[in-house]
């Protein structure tokens, strides 16, 4: 997928390139497994590049290995990741032992006291994500596109923010945008892939995806696994409203 997001490559030619890889990633890898890999694989590779070439010029980033200071707020992942994120934790399990972390029960207590609450209420609750480990996380190389799109140019700002303080930090627009047209790309090819396209939230439904052992056959047989961990801001209607009036552009 070569497709860069420039001036000279708008916002909206950029979304459908991409709706267009991820399309035939899927037509590809139809009711494998190793569907999810591919996808993330193309989601984070697309980010990461275009977030460097939109970077090109602007001032450095806040954000660096060791500082968890936003990582107190409402994480949403899509399902694709929610999946990857539990297979990831099984995968981790020796090594996790042997740090003596239970993330597990970590992940189920944190859903217990987040389950339900908005965002505004996640503000307020100021909980640590439960993979947070000595200021790092623990899921870094599967962390889902909602973490990846919010970096800074400010760590005083941040920590006002996280407590509660101040409403307005300095984001990285690049990192914003380039999350959301990616993201956005991926959800609407897998609705029209007839497959569960919305977001949730992530303790709920990474709970949910531990709890199944067939998670990712449901999902790939077009099942809303994760639907009670919906997060519902936007109505899935909505959404394919948009996916729909961009689609006849
Ligand atoms: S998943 Fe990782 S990057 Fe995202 S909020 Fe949790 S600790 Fe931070």
């Amino acid at each position: 997928m070569g497709t860069h997001l420039r001036e000279d490559y708008g916002a909206l030619a950029f979304f459908k390139a991409q709706k267009h890889a991820f399309a035939d990633t899927l037509k590809r890898g139809a009711a494998r497994e190793s569907l999810v890999d591919a996808l993330l694989g193309q989601a984070y590779d697309s980010f990461e590049r275009n977030v460097e070439i939109q970077g090109d010029g602007l001032p450095p980033l806040a954000c660096h290995k060791g500082c968890a200071t936003c990582c107190t707020l409402r994480v949403t992942a899509t399902a694709p990741e929610v999946l990857m994120i539990g297979r990831y934790i099984r995968w981790s399990a020796g090594a996790l032992r042997e740090m003596e972390i239970d993330l597990v029960e970590r992940i189920y207590s944190a859903d217990v006291k987040t389950r339900g609450l908005d965002e505004g209420d996640r503000v307020k609750l100021r909980l640590r994500c439960p993979y947070i480990h000595k200021g790092n996380c623990l899921i870094y190389q599967v962390r889902p596109l909602a973490c990846r799109g919010h970096a800074s140019y400010d760590v005083r700002t941040c920590v006002e923010a996280a407590g509660g303080r101040i409403a307005e930090v300095p984001y990285s627009l690049p990192h914003m945008t380039v999350r959301s047209l990616v993201q956005n790309a991926m959800q609407a090819a897998l609705r029209d892939a007839g497959l569960a396209f919305g977001l949730y939230e992530l303790n709920h439904a990474v709970v949910l995806e531990l709890q199944d052992g067939q998670a990712c056959a449901g999902w790939l047989a077009g099942a809303d696994i994760f639907a009670s961990a919906r997060v519902h801001e936007v109505s899935d209607e909505e959404m394919a409203r948009t996916y729909d009036s961009l689609n006849a552009l």
